[in-house]
């Protein structure tokens, strides 16, 4: 393909790429480029939830729930201390400090089957239900030892006042019984296992993982393990991102390889990963240079099902996707950066929506550009790679993660977020800035 120019920016060697635009560049004359959000939909119309499955919630962090999840029972189940001390008729306390004769000792699990009568008080710990004739506990730093000491306790001190209620969580209060407490499409973070387990749930139903087979494919490529690099070629850097991305996103990954550019081997790879998985993922040979089999070997497999298109973006302009045998194929850009990118907009998505995920988009926000990121008009939106963190005055602000052309990979890895540069001139320093979050700020 064509080498991309790296996008101007005031982190470029060479900050004047685009002095000398081509024409097949210039907005008048790129009719032929595909608005993004015609290709994202596209894309994504190609996919559709896959079949559910029952597992057991030690399985179920980061899936989708398939199915709404009703409470079997109220949590808390029975009225119980919030805090160690001492259980009591409130009312028994309207004159403290007062003295109360201690009747016995209630833990959780180890409930003591009595009743606090008038002027009594039962030592409990947290989680221990109420005891009948209690309604409220006096936390224990509110106490001291008695005057009387017995067997049973002696008597306790009771130093300050308590009202109904008090410290006392009612059955029911977090959850009711019966309650709606997962809808479908929730993503099973780790307090919703709890949550599950909570109210008598150890199983639940999801979608099952997408198998995602990723194929590299290019003559120049070798493997990461290789022990030395000849002439001319370069490390497979896409197949590990990728299979990193497939996997970060829920999905199991097969490793379909590196391809030469040859027609006969191109096609038994892609016949191969087909057998072997729910979505081929491919990288390089998507463009129109002379190598560029994918082409011509996809076409002819998906039966003419594949579209080929430039989206109207920088970078991860080409894009090749379609359905062979009724499995969703995605042909990545080769550049590295093009292909993540272009992974983030396109395949992410589509793999999302398999497991059920309601809204595949990554979340936005608005914040300032550090500096100025210069731009030409070109027809295209422009994702650019930036650190999003606290500056100086703990405000969030966006600043370029290094060299932005489409094979400064480095740059992309330091990134946790895409600026999104609308098509005009570009944005001067302090400007706002939409960025479309990969991870973790
Ligand atoms: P292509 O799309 O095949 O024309 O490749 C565009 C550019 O990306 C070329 O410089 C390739 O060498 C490079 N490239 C393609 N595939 C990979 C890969 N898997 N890892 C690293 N670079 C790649
Ligand atoms: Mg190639």
């Amino acid at each position: 393909m064509a080498a991309e120019t790296p996008d101007a920016s005031h982190t470029d060697r060479h900050p004047t790429p685009d002095r000398h635009p081509t024409p097949d560049r210039h907005p008048t004359t790129d009719r032929h480029l595909t608005p993004l959000e015609e290709a994202s939909a596209g894309v994504l119309g190609m996919f559709s939830p896959l079949e559910t499955v029952r597992i057991p919630l030690s399985q179920a962090l980061g899936r989708y729930a398939a199915e709404e999840v009703r409470a079997l029972h109220a949590v808390p189940p029975f009225a119980n201390t919030a805090m160690d001390g001492y259980a009591v008729r409130s009312e028994d306390t309207a004159g403290a400090p007062c003295e109360l004769i201690c009747i016995g000792r209630s833990g959780a699990g180890n409930p003591l089957e009595m009743r606090v009568g008038r002027g009594e008080a039962i030592r409990i710990m947290t989680g221990a239900p109420m005891p009948e004739g209690a309604d409220a506990v006096v936390v224990l730093e509110d106490t001291a030892p008695g005057s009387t000491r017995s067997g049973s306790g002696g008597t306790v001190v009771i130093r300050r006042r308590v009202y109904p209620g008090d410290n006392v969580r009612e059955p029911g209060e977090d959850i009711a019984e019966g309650e709606v407490v997962i809808q479908a499409g929730t993503l099973l973070r780790p307090a919703w296992l709890g949550v599950l387990a909570s109210i008598g749930h150890g199983e639940i139903s999801v979608y099952r993982r997408p198998k995602v087979a990723v194929l590299s494919s290019g003559d120049e490529l070798l493997d990461p393990g290789a022990r030395e690099l000849t002439p001319g070629a370069i490390r497979d850097a896409n197949r590990p991102a990728l299979i990193g991305l497939v996997t970060e996103c829920g999905c199991e990954a097969v490793d379909a390889g590196i391809v030469p550019d040859d027609p006969d081997l191109l096609l038994g790879a892609l016949e191969s990963a087909l057998g072997k998985a729910d979505v081929v993922l491919t990288s390089g040979g998507v463009s129109r240079g002379d190598y560029d089999h994918m082409h011509s070997v996809l076409s002819a497999t998906s039966g003419g099902q594949m579209e080929w298109i430039e989206v109207a973006i920088r970078p991860a302009k080409p894009l090749a996707y379609g359905t062979v045998g009724g499995k969703p194929v995605i042909g990545l850009p080769g550049n590295p950066v093009a292909a993540l990118v272009s992974f983030e907009l396109f395949a992410r998505p589509g793999l999302l929506r398999m497991q059920g995920c309601p809204s595949t988009a990554r979340s936005r926000t608005v914040v300032p550009i550090a500096h100025e990121l210069a731009r030409r008009p070109d027809g295209k939106t422009h994702f650019v790679r930036v650190v999003v963190a606290p500056g100086e005055d703990g405000q969030l602000v966006a600043q370029a993660s290094g060299l932005q052309g489409s094979h400064h990979l480095a740059a992309m890895a330091r990134a946790n977020a895409l600026a999104v540069l609308p098509d005009g001139n570009g944005l001067l320093a302090g400007d706002l800035v939409e960025v479309m979050l990969l991870g973790h700020i």
